[in-house]
């Protein structure tokens, strides 16, 4: 089974409410660990940052039903990739909440101290997704 990296970013949609990152989240780490997807997904109220990764098929599935989800708009794939291994693996789906995502980590990588991934190159987006991980892995 080949192992696959996908990023891409979103923004919330207008029905977007006060639980749902909860019941994302929740969901998420249900249904990747029942199919060893792992990864990371950031999120500072308004855009969506995440990292899949893990079989092809696997990552493929999961990535379809994120885009039919209504809870978010403008999806962009940034990118798609065969990995010889995980970067992510401690996570079913690892959080970053908006309280991490703030300067300098995003300036670093960014144009401006905003988080905002369609700012963002795809390596840009990657090595923050990296620096954020080492981040958690410390906390
Ligand atoms: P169910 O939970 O039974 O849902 C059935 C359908 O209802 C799905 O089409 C679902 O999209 C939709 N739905 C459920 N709750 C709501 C709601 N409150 N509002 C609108 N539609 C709703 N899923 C993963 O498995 N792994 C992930 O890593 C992952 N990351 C996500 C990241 C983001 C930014 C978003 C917005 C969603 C993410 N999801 C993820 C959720 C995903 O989009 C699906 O909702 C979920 O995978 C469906 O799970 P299920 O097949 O068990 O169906």
């Amino acid at each position: 089974m080949y192992l696959v990296r996908l990023i891409y970013t979103s923004e919330i949609s207008d029905g977007f409410g006060p639980g749902d990152i909860e019941n994302i989240l929740e969901k998420a780490k249900q249904n990747n660990s029942k199919m060893n997807v792992t990864g990371l997904l950031c999120f500072n109220t308004t855009h969506f940052l995440q990292c899949l990764e893990g079989s092809r098929s696997a990552v493929n599935a999961t990535y379809h039903r994120i885009l039919n989800d209504t809870r978010h708009k403008n999806i962009i794939m940034l990118s798609y990739c065969e990995i010889y291994e995980r970067e992510f693996e401690n996570w079913s789906m690892g959080y970053i909440p908006y309280s991490r995502l703030v300067t300098p980590i995003t300036l670093k990588y960014s144009g401006t101290s905003e988080f905002n991934p369609l700012a963002m190159s795809a390596g840009s987006a990657h090595k923050l997704m990296l620096a954020l991980r080492d981040l958690l892995l410390k906390s």
